[in-house]
Protein backbone atom coordinates (compact mmCIF):
# COMPACT_ATOMS: atom_id res chain seq x y z
CA UNK A 1 0.00 0.00 0.00
CA UNK A 2 1.45 3.21 -1.20
CA UNK A 3 0.19 4.67 2.41
CA UNK A 4 2.09 2.58 4.17
CA UNK A 5 5.08 2.99 2.11
CA UNK A 6 4.56 7.27 2.66
CA UNK A 7 4.35 6.77 6.34
CA UNK A 8 7.37 4.86 6.85
CA UNK A 9 8.87 7.45 4.93
CA UNK A 10 7.60 10.22 7.11
CA UNK A 11 8.25 8.95 10.27
CA UNK A 12 11.99 9.69 8.82
CA UNK A 13 11.62 13.31 8.76
CA UNK A 14 8.34 14.29 10.64
CA UNK A 15 8.08 13.28 14.56
CA UNK A 16 5.73 10.04 14.61
CA UNK A 17 5.79 10.79 10.40
CA UNK A 18 2.36 13.44 10.95
CA UNK A 19 2.24 17.17 11.60
CA UNK A 20 -0.78 16.92 14.27
CA UNK A 21 -0.57 14.12 16.92
CA UNK A 22 -4.59 12.69 16.33
CA UNK A 23 -3.55 11.89 13.10
CA UNK A 24 -1.03 9.12 13.69
CA UNK A 25 -3.21 5.91 14.50
CA UNK A 26 -2.48 1.97 13.65
CA UNK A 27 -1.40 0.51 12.04
CA UNK A 28 -0.57 3.24 9.55
CA UNK A 29 -2.92 6.67 8.32
CA UNK A 30 -3.96 6.60 4.82
CA UNK A 31 -2.82 9.65 2.68
CA UNK A 32 -5.07 11.96 0.99
CA UNK A 33 -4.13 12.27 -2.63
CA UNK A 34 -7.53 14.52 -2.99
CA UNK A 35 -11.05 15.86 -1.85
CA UNK A 36 -14.35 16.88 -3.46
CA UNK A 37 -18.17 17.29 -1.57
CA UNK A 38 -18.10 14.66 0.78
CA UNK A 39 -15.62 11.79 -0.26
CA UNK A 40 -11.73 12.35 0.00
CA UNK A 41 -9.75 9.92 -2.01
CA UNK A 42 -6.46 7.98 -0.65
CA UNK A 43 -3.23 7.65 -2.74
CA UNK A 44 -4.43 4.42 -3.00
CA UNK A 45 -7.06 5.33 -5.29
CA UNK A 46 -9.84 4.43 -2.30
CA UNK A 47 -12.45 6.63 -1.62
CA UNK A 48 -13.92 7.53 1.83
CA UNK A 49 -17.36 9.12 2.84
CA UNK A 50 -15.48 12.09 5.61
CA UNK A 51 -16.83 12.46 8.54
CA UNK A 52 -13.64 13.93 9.48
CA UNK A 53 -13.65 16.93 7.14
CA UNK A 54 -10.26 18.52 8.31
CA UNK A 55 -11.21 18.41 11.98
CA UNK A 56 -14.40 20.76 11.56
CA UNK A 57 -13.59 23.45 8.84
CA UNK A 58 -14.84 21.99 5.66
CA UNK A 59 -18.41 22.70 6.16
CA UNK A 60 -19.43 22.86 2.75
CA UNK A 61 -17.75 19.90 2.14
CA UNK A 62 -14.13 19.68 0.30
CA UNK A 63 -13.48 21.96 -2.45
CA UNK A 64 -16.78 24.33 -2.94
CA UNK A 65 -16.89 25.28 -6.31
CA UNK A 66 -17.83 29.04 -5.11
CA UNK A 67 -15.06 28.98 -2.49
CA UNK A 68 -12.51 27.73 -5.09
CA UNK A 69 -13.36 29.99 -7.78
CA UNK A 70 -13.15 33.20 -5.49
CA UNK A 71 -9.61 31.41 -4.00
CA UNK A 72 -7.99 31.28 -7.52
CA UNK A 73 -9.38 34.79 -8.45
CA UNK A 74 -7.58 36.20 -5.28
CA UNK A 75 -4.59 33.90 -5.70
CA UNK A 76 -4.09 35.70 -9.45
CA UNK A 77 -3.59 39.04 -7.50
CA UNK A 78 -1.15 37.55 -4.55
CA UNK A 79 -1.28 35.31 -1.81
CA UNK A 80 0.22 37.37 1.04
CA UNK A 81 0.25 41.86 1.50
CA UNK A 82 1.36 42.44 5.12
CA UNK A 83 -0.75 45.62 4.43
CA UNK A 84 -4.63 45.71 5.08
CA UNK A 85 -7.30 44.84 2.71
CA UNK A 86 -10.83 45.78 2.64
CA UNK A 87 -11.86 42.19 2.42
CA UNK A 88 -10.93 42.20 6.13
CA UNK A 89 -13.32 44.63 6.69
CA UNK A 90 -15.90 42.97 5.02
CA UNK A 91 -15.35 39.23 6.90
CA UNK A 92 -14.94 41.44 10.03
CA UNK A 93 -18.59 42.82 9.38
CA UNK A 94 -20.12 39.31 8.78
CA UNK A 95 -18.85 38.16 11.67
CA UNK A 96 -20.07 41.41 13.70
CA UNK A 97 -23.20 40.61 12.32
CA UNK A 98 -23.76 37.03 12.82
CA UNK A 99 -22.23 36.84 16.14
CA UNK A 100 -23.96 38.52 19.05
CA UNK A 101 -21.13 39.33 21.27
CA UNK A 102 -19.06 40.31 18.59
CA UNK A 103 -18.70 43.94 18.00
CA UNK A 104 -15.00 44.33 16.61
CA UNK A 105 -12.54 41.14 15.56
CA UNK A 106 -8.89 40.78 15.38
CA UNK A 107 -7.74 37.98 12.73
CA UNK A 108 -4.73 35.63 13.41
CA UNK A 109 -4.04 32.26 11.82
CA UNK A 110 -5.13 29.19 14.27
CA UNK A 111 -7.47 28.84 16.90
CA UNK A 112 -4.61 28.48 19.57
CA UNK A 113 -3.77 31.80 18.79
CA UNK A 114 -6.94 33.23 19.37
CA UNK A 115 -7.44 31.65 22.54
CA UNK A 116 -4.02 32.36 23.61
CA UNK A 117 -4.65 35.84 23.06
CA UNK A 118 -7.84 35.67 23.94
CA UNK A 119 -6.36 34.82 27.80
CA UNK A 120 -3.81 37.40 27.02
CA UNK A 121 -6.36 40.36 26.46
CA UNK A 122 -8.85 39.08 29.72
CA UNK A 123 -5.61 39.33 31.74
CA UNK A 124 -4.36 42.42 30.99
CA UNK A 125 -8.37 43.56 31.49
CA UNK A 126 -8.90 42.64 34.79
CA UNK A 127 -5.22 42.34 35.81
CA UNK A 128 -5.61 39.13 37.23
CA UNK A 129 -3.07 35.91 36.51
CA UNK A 130 -5.75 32.84 36.74
CA UNK A 131 -7.87 31.44 34.81
CA UNK A 132 -10.59 28.86 34.58
CA UNK A 133 -11.20 25.76 32.11
CA UNK A 134 -12.85 22.75 32.22
CA UNK A 135 -11.42 19.01 32.62
CA UNK A 136 -11.13 17.99 28.80
CA UNK A 137 -11.83 20.74 27.01
CA UNK A 138 -9.00 22.20 24.31
CA UNK A 139 -8.33 25.12 23.47
CA UNK A 140 -4.94 24.51 21.06
CA UNK A 141 -1.49 23.63 22.06
CA UNK A 142 -0.12 26.40 24.37
CA UNK A 143 1.05 26.45 27.44
CA UNK A 144 -1.78 28.28 29.35
CA UNK A 145 -4.24 25.89 28.13
CA UNK A 146 -2.49 22.76 28.60
CA UNK A 147 -3.89 21.10 31.55
CA UNK A 148 -6.17 17.90 31.41
CA UNK A 149 -6.62 18.95 27.88
CA UNK A 150 -8.95 16.79 25.31
CA UNK A 151 -8.34 16.22 21.55
CA UNK A 152 -5.20 14.95 21.14
CA UNK A 153 -3.42 15.57 24.23
CA UNK A 154 -6.35 13.44 25.91
CA UNK A 155 -4.94 10.69 28.15
CA UNK A 156 -2.00 12.04 28.07
CA UNK A 157 -0.01 13.80 30.89
CA UNK A 158 0.12 17.30 30.85
CA UNK A 159 3.36 17.95 28.29
CA UNK A 160 6.71 18.29 29.70
CA UNK A 161 7.85 21.68 28.29
CA UNK A 162 5.23 23.40 29.60
CA UNK A 163 6.48 25.55 32.90
CA UNK A 164 4.39 24.97 36.48
CA UNK A 165 4.84 28.65 37.18
CA UNK A 166 2.53 29.30 33.63
CA UNK A 167 0.17 26.22 34.59
CA UNK A 168 -0.49 26.99 38.38
CA UNK A 169 -2.41 29.98 37.10
CA UNK A 170 -4.74 27.17 35.14
CA UNK A 171 -7.63 25.95 37.37
CA UNK A 172 -9.63 22.65 36.43
CA UNK A 173 -12.97 22.72 37.09
CA UNK A 174 -15.71 19.61 35.60
CA UNK A 175 -18.39 20.72 33.07
CA UNK A 176 -21.45 20.84 34.24
CA UNK A 177 -20.90 21.47 37.96
CA UNK A 178 -22.45 24.47 39.37
CA UNK A 179 -21.54 23.79 43.05
CA UNK A 180 -17.66 23.79 42.18
CA UNK A 181 -17.30 26.80 40.26
CA UNK A 182 -19.83 28.80 43.25
CA UNK A 183 -16.89 27.54 45.61
CA UNK A 184 -13.92 28.42 43.91
CA UNK A 185 -15.63 31.84 42.69
CA UNK A 186 -15.91 32.76 46.50
CA UNK A 187 -12.59 31.71 47.21
CA UNK A 188 -10.60 33.06 44.99
CA UNK A 189 -13.00 35.11 42.38
CA UNK A 190 -10.92 38.09 42.92
CA UNK A 191 -7.91 36.75 41.53
CA UNK A 192 -9.47 35.36 38.16
CA UNK A 193 -9.29 36.87 35.02
CA UNK A 194 -11.36 34.43 32.75
CA UNK A 195 -13.45 31.54 32.37
CA UNK A 196 -12.88 29.89 28.88
CA UNK A 197 -15.36 27.25 27.60
CA UNK A 198 -15.83 25.32 24.83
CA UNK A 199 -19.80 26.15 25.03
CA UNK A 200 -20.57 22.48 23.62
CA UNK A 201 -17.37 20.53 24.29
CA UNK A 202 -16.41 18.54 21.10
CA UNK A 203 -12.80 17.65 22.03
CA UNK A 204 -13.67 14.81 23.95
CA UNK A 205 -16.51 13.26 21.62
CA UNK A 206 -19.59 15.70 22.21
CA UNK A 207 -20.68 16.75 25.18
CA UNK A 208 -23.79 19.23 25.55
CA UNK A 209 -24.24 22.08 28.43
CA UNK A 210 -27.10 20.96 30.66
CA UNK A 211 -30.15 23.16 30.50
CA UNK A 212 -29.19 26.37 32.76
CA UNK A 213 -25.31 25.56 32.74
CA UNK A 214 -24.23 28.37 30.37
CA UNK A 215 -26.87 31.26 32.23
CA UNK A 216 -25.34 30.48 35.40
CA UNK A 217 -21.75 30.74 33.89
CA UNK A 218 -22.99 34.03 32.58
CA UNK A 219 -24.22 35.21 36.30
CA UNK A 220 -21.22 34.31 38.11
CA UNK A 221 -18.99 35.99 36.08
CA UNK A 222 -21.03 39.21 35.28
CA UNK A 223 -21.24 39.55 39.00
CA UNK A 224 -17.68 38.68 39.94
CA UNK A 225 -16.40 40.78 36.77
CA UNK A 226 -14.62 37.75 35.11
CA UNK A 227 -14.60 37.65 31.80
CA UNK A 228 -16.66 34.79 29.98
CA UNK A 229 -14.87 33.34 26.63
CA UNK A 230 -16.83 31.07 24.73
CA UNK A 231 -13.95 29.09 22.61
CA UNK A 232 -15.93 28.47 19.58
CA UNK A 233 -13.08 27.33 17.38
CA UNK A 234 -15.65 24.33 16.38
CA UNK A 235 -19.17 25.23 17.43
CA UNK A 236 -18.77 28.82 15.40
CA UNK A 237 -20.97 28.94 12.28
CA UNK A 238 -21.64 25.07 12.67
CA UNK A 239 -24.30 25.33 15.31
CA UNK A 240 -25.91 28.25 13.93
CA UNK A 241 -24.90 31.01 12.19
CA UNK A 242 -23.89 33.17 15.60
CA UNK A 243 -22.60 30.08 16.52
CA UNK A 244 -23.47 28.27 20.21
CA UNK A 245 -24.36 31.54 21.84
CA UNK A 246 -26.88 32.64 19.71
CA UNK A 247 -27.81 28.74 19.92
CA UNK A 248 -28.43 28.86 23.59
CA UNK A 249 -28.96 32.92 23.62
CA UNK A 250 -26.04 33.72 26.10
CA UNK A 251 -23.57 36.22 25.26
CA UNK A 252 -19.95 36.05 26.63
CA UNK A 253 -17.51 38.86 26.56
CA UNK A 254 -15.04 37.30 23.69
CA UNK A 255 -15.09 34.75 21.57
CA UNK A 256 -13.05 32.38 19.57
CA UNK A 257 -12.78 31.27 16.44
CA UNK A 258 -10.69 29.07 13.78
CA UNK A 259 -11.84 25.87 11.55
CA UNK A 260 -14.98 27.08 10.03
CA UNK A 261 -14.09 31.10 9.34
CA UNK A 262 -11.14 30.24 6.97
CA UNK A 263 -13.34 28.08 4.63
CA UNK A 264 -10.76 25.37 4.48
CA UNK A 265 -7.60 27.81 5.21
CA UNK A 266 -5.84 28.21 7.89
CA UNK A 267 -7.51 31.35 9.97
CA UNK A 268 -8.64 32.17 13.87
CA UNK A 269 -9.90 35.04 15.47
CA UNK A 270 -10.70 36.85 18.40
CA UNK A 271 -14.29 38.61 18.67
CA UNK A 272 -15.86 40.31 21.55
CA UNK A 273 -17.28 43.53 23.17
CA UNK A 274 -15.29 46.98 21.62
CA UNK A 275 -13.57 48.40 24.93
CA UNK A 276 -12.11 45.09 25.63
CA UNK A 277 -11.28 44.63 21.78
CA UNK A 278 -10.35 48.13 21.54
CA UNK A 279 -7.13 47.58 24.43
CA UNK A 280 -5.44 45.11 21.45
CA UNK A 281 -2.46 46.93 20.00
CA UNK A 282 -2.38 49.33 17.99
CA UNK A 283 -5.66 50.28 19.40
CA UNK A 284 -4.17 49.75 22.60
CA UNK A 285 -1.43 48.27 24.62
CA UNK A 286 -2.17 44.69 24.77
CA UNK A 287 -0.09 42.99 21.95
CA UNK A 288 -0.92 40.58 19.32
CA UNK A 289 0.36 40.35 15.94
CA UNK A 290 1.21 38.14 12.81
CA UNK A 291 2.92 38.26 9.51
CA UNK A 292 -0.14 35.90 8.18
CA UNK A 293 -2.80 37.22 10.15
CA UNK A 294 -5.78 38.84 7.68
CA UNK A 295 -4.27 36.79 5.21
CA UNK A 296 -6.21 37.51 1.73
CA UNK A 297 -6.39 33.73 0.73
CA UNK A 298 -8.20 32.66 4.13
CA UNK A 299 -10.11 35.53 4.44
CA UNK A 300 -10.83 35.23 0.75
CA UNK A 301 -12.20 31.43 1.26
CA UNK A 302 -14.01 32.68 4.78
CA UNK A 303 -15.96 35.13 3.00
CA UNK A 304 -17.52 33.14 0.26
CA UNK A 305 -17.65 30.43 3.05
CA UNK A 306 -19.62 32.62 5.51
CA UNK A 307 -21.93 33.94 2.60
CA UNK A 308 -23.21 30.51 2.07
CA UNK A 309 -24.46 29.46 5.21
CA UNK A 310 -27.52 30.94 5.36
CA UNK A 311 -30.96 29.95 7.62
CA UNK A 312 -31.81 27.50 5.39
CA UNK A 313 -28.35 26.06 4.77
CA UNK A 314 -28.80 25.37 9.37
CA UNK A 315 -31.93 23.93 8.21
CA UNK A 316 -31.04 21.33 6.16
CA UNK A 317 -27.97 20.68 8.64
CA UNK A 318 -29.94 19.88 10.99
CA UNK A 319 -32.40 17.33 9.38
CA UNK A 320 -29.04 15.46 8.27
CA UNK A 321 -27.61 15.57 11.74
CA UNK A 322 -30.81 14.19 13.12
CA UNK A 323 -31.28 11.49 10.17
CA UNK A 324 -27.66 10.23 10.80
CA UNK A 325 -28.45 10.39 14.96
CA UNK A 326 -31.71 8.11 14.57
CA UNK A 327 -30.03 6.35 12.29
CA UNK A 328 -27.40 4.94 14.56
CA UNK A 329 -29.48 4.78 17.30
CA UNK A 330 -31.60 2.14 15.27
CA UNK A 331 -28.48 0.27 14.38
CA UNK A 332 -27.79 0.26 18.48
CA UNK A 333 -31.66 -0.78 19.00
CA UNK A 334 -30.64 -4.23 16.57
CA UNK A 335 -27.68 -5.03 18.46
CA UNK A 336 -29.09 -5.12 21.63
CA UNK A 337 -26.18 -2.20 22.61
CA UNK A 338 -26.93 0.56 25.05
CA UNK A 339 -24.50 3.12 23.48
CA UNK A 340 -24.92 6.79 23.64
CA UNK A 341 -25.24 8.34 20.66
CA UNK A 342 -24.73 12.28 21.48
CA UNK A 343 -24.78 15.42 18.67
CA UNK A 344 -26.32 18.15 17.54
CA UNK A 345 -26.91 20.07 13.85
CA UNK A 346 -24.15 18.23 12.18
CA UNK A 347 -21.89 17.55 14.96
CA UNK A 348 -22.26 13.73 16.31
CA UNK A 349 -20.19 11.02 18.09
CA UNK A 350 -21.44 7.29 19.45
CA UNK A 351 -19.81 7.21 23.15
CA UNK A 352 -19.30 3.78 23.65
CA UNK A 353 -20.21 3.45 26.92
CA UNK A 354 -23.55 2.28 28.87
CA UNK A 355 -23.46 5.68 31.10
CA UNK A 356 -24.73 9.15 29.85
CA UNK A 357 -21.99 11.76 29.74
CA UNK A 358 -21.67 14.79 30.88
CA UNK A 359 -18.22 15.60 31.58
CA UNK A 360 -14.96 14.15 31.44
CA UNK A 361 -15.33 11.40 34.00
CA UNK A 362 -18.24 10.20 32.32
CA UNK A 363 -16.14 10.18 28.85
CA UNK A 364 -13.02 8.27 30.36
CA UNK A 365 -15.90 5.00 31.25
CA UNK A 366 -16.03 4.67 27.18
CA UNK A 367 -14.36 1.38 26.14
CA UNK A 368 -11.92 3.14 23.41
CA UNK A 369 -10.55 -0.29 23.06
CA UNK A 370 -13.51 -1.13 21.35
CA UNK A 371 -13.61 1.99 19.67
CA UNK A 372 -10.50 1.33 17.56
CA UNK A 373 -11.97 -1.72 16.11
CA UNK A 374 -15.28 -0.01 15.39
CA UNK A 375 -12.85 2.46 13.79
CA UNK A 376 -10.73 0.02 11.67
CA UNK A 377 -14.27 -1.55 10.61
CA UNK A 378 -15.37 1.65 9.49
CA UNK A 379 -12.53 2.69 7.94
CA UNK A 380 -11.92 -0.69 5.59
CA UNK A 381 -15.42 -0.31 4.72
CA UNK A 382 -15.30 3.52 2.97
CA UNK A 383 -16.16 5.53 5.70
CA UNK A 384 -13.83 7.78 7.86
CA UNK A 385 -14.31 9.30 11.28
CA UNK A 386 -11.76 11.03 13.01
CA UNK A 387 -9.95 8.41 14.52
CA UNK A 388 -10.03 8.71 18.04
CA UNK A 389 -13.48 8.25 20.72
CA UNK A 390 -12.44 11.70 21.82
CA UNK A 391 -12.96 13.63 18.68
CA UNK A 392 -16.46 14.75 17.28
CA UNK A 393 -17.53 13.53 13.78
CA UNK A 394 -18.84 16.48 11.77
CA UNK A 395 -21.37 16.12 8.41
CA UNK A 396 -21.50 18.83 5.41
CA UNK A 397 -23.66 20.12 3.15
CA UNK A 398 -22.43 17.81 0.75
CA UNK A 399 -23.35 14.64 2.89
CA UNK A 400 -26.13 13.17 0.61
CA UNK A 401 -28.92 10.25 1.85
CA UNK A 402 -26.95 7.82 0.07
CA UNK A 403 -24.28 8.73 2.05
CA UNK A 404 -25.74 8.58 5.43
CA UNK A 405 -27.54 5.39 4.17
CA UNK A 406 -23.87 3.78 3.56
CA UNK A 407 -22.77 4.97 6.21
CA UNK A 408 -25.50 3.28 8.38
CA UNK A 409 -24.67 0.16 7.14
CA UNK A 410 -21.32 -0.10 7.94
CA UNK A 411 -21.86 1.64 11.22
CA UNK A 412 -24.14 -1.64 11.65
CA UNK A 413 -21.03 -3.74 10.34
CA UNK A 414 -18.73 -1.23 13.19
CA UNK A 415 -21.34 -2.59 16.03
CA UNK A 416 -21.11 -6.32 15.03
CA UNK A 417 -17.45 -5.98 14.82
CA UNK A 418 -17.45 -5.21 18.45
CA UNK A 419 -20.59 -6.44 20.18
CA UNK A 420 -18.69 -9.77 20.68
CA UNK A 421 -15.30 -8.41 21.62
N1 LIG B 1 -10.26 25.43 20.46
C1 LIG B 1 -11.04 24.42 20.11
C2 LIG B 1 -12.39 24.28 20.72
C3 LIG B 1 -10.60 23.49 19.16
O1 LIG B 1 -11.39 22.47 18.81
C4 LIG B 1 -9.32 23.65 18.59
C5 LIG B 1 -8.78 22.68 17.55
N2 LIG B 1 -9.43 21.52 17.35
C6 LIG B 1 -8.56 24.74 18.99
C7 LIG B 1 -9.05 25.62 19.92
C8 LIG B 1 -7.19 24.97 18.39
O2 LIG B 1 -7.34 25.36 17.08
P1 LIG B 1 -6.12 25.17 16.04
O3 LIG B 1 -5.95 23.70 15.86
O4 LIG B 1 -6.59 25.88 14.81
O5 LIG B 1 -4.94 25.83 16.65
Amino acid sequence: MKSEELFNESKKFLPGGVDSPVRAYKPYPFFAERAKGSKIIDVDGKTYIDYCLAYGPMVLGHANPEVMAEVILQLKNGSAYGVPTEKEIELAKMVVKKVPCADMVRFVNSGTEATMSAIRLARAATTRNKIVKFEGSYHGAHDYVLVKSGSGAMGLPDSPGVPEETTKNTILVPFNDEDVLLDLVKDQGDSIAAIIIEPIMGNIGFIPPKKGYLEFLRKLTSENDIILIFDEVITGFRIAEGGAQEYFGVTPDLVTFGKILGGGFPIGALAGKKELMEMIAPSGNVYQAGTFNGNPISVTAGLTTLKQLNHSFYSEMNLKGEKLRDGIRDVLVENDLNYQVAGLSSMFQVYLTEKEVWNYEDAKTAQIDKFTHYFQTLLNNGVFVPPAQFECCFLSLMHSDDDIQNTLEIIDKGMKTIKNL
